[in-house]
C-alpha cells in the first residue's frame, strides 16, 4: 500500500507550505489538487467560456483533457509556465467556482488518483480525505481564523509587489470559503478521522512537527 498523508482545509490556510515541508521531510510526492481546478478556471477562460453551470459539460472536456506538467515547483499547461497566472485572486474565485460543477470534479479524480506513487504521497486540497483518498491513514484537516489567513494572504501579495487590500482579501476569502462549504459535491469539510490542527498560533515549523509527530504514531 503506497502511503498518503492528507491534508485539506479552508483558503489560505497553509496547506500548501505545510504539505510541501511534510512531502520534503519524508521525501514524498506532493499533489496542488488547488492548481488543477485553478488550471481548469484559466483555460475555462481562454475558451471564452465562463465558469457555470450553463458550460458544465464543454469545461469538464477541458478538465479532462489538460495538458499538463508540474516541472520543478511550476506549473505547466500546453508548454507555457501559467504557475504565476493561476495565483491570482480572480484565478481562485475561477476555480472555485469551476470547482462546484460534479462534471469537472469526477473529470480530475483519475488525474489526482496518479499522483499516489512510491514511496509516498502528500495530498493538500478541500475533499483529498473524504473523496479522492477516504482510505488515508493521516487526514489532517487544517485551519486558522479568518483575520489571520487575510493577513497571511497580504503579506503574500505585497512581497509579490501586488496591491490589495486586507478587507477585500478577507471578503474573497470568506466567499470563496462559503462556496466551497456549501456546494452539494465534496464540500469542504473534515473527514470523520482527521486530525485537527489550527495553526492560528504555531510557527510553520511547530505545525510540520505536529504532522509528523502524528506520522510517526
Ligand atoms: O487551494 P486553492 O486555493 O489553490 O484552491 C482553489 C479552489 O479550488 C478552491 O477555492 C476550491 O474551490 C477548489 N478546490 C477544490 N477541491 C480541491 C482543491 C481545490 O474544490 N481538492
Amino acid at each position: 500500500d503506497i502511503p498518503v498523508i492528507c491534508i485539506d482545509g479552508p483558503t489560505a490556510s497553509g496547506k500548501g507550505t505545510l504539505a510541501v515541508e511534510v512531502a520534503h521531510a519524508l521525501g514524498y510526492h506532493y499533489l496542488d489538487s488547488g492548481s488543477l481546478y485553478r488550471v481548469t478556471g484559466l483555460a475555462t477562460r481562454r475558451a471564452g467560456l465562463e465558469p457555470d453551470a450553463a458550460n458544465e459539460g464543454r469545461i469538464a472536456a477541458l478538465a479532462h483533457g489538460l495538458s499538463l506538467q508540474f516541472i520543478k515547483g511550476q506549473v505547466v499547461l500546453d508548454g507555457e509556465d501559467v504557475s504565476d497566472a493561476i495565483r491570482t485572486e480572480a484565478a481562485g474565485m475561477d476555480a472555485s467556482r469551476v470547482s462546484a460543477l460534479p462534471a469537472v470534479r469526477e473529470a480530475l479524480l483519475s488525474l489526482q488518483k496518479r499522483f499516489r506513487r512510491l514511496p509516498g504521497l502528500v495530498a493538500d486540497g478541500r475533499d483529498m480525505g473524504t473523496v479522492i483518498f477516504p482510505e488515508a491513514p493521516l487526514k489532517v484537516f487544517l485551519t486558522a481564523s479568518a483575520a489571520q489567513r487575510a493577513d497571511r494572504r497580504h503579506k503574500q501579495l505585497i512581497s509579490k509587489g501586488i496591491s490589495t487590500t486586507l478587507d477585500s482579501l478577507r471578503a474573497d476569502l470568506e466567499a470563496r470559503d462559503a462556496r466551497d462549504s456549501s456546494r452539494s459535491v465534496a464540500p469542504l469539510k473534515p473527514a470523520r478521522d482527521a486530525r485537527r490542527l489550527d495553526n492560528s498560533q504555531l510557527s510553520i515549523a511547530q505545525s510540520i512537527e505536529q504532522v509528523l509527530d502524528w506520522w510517526q504514531d
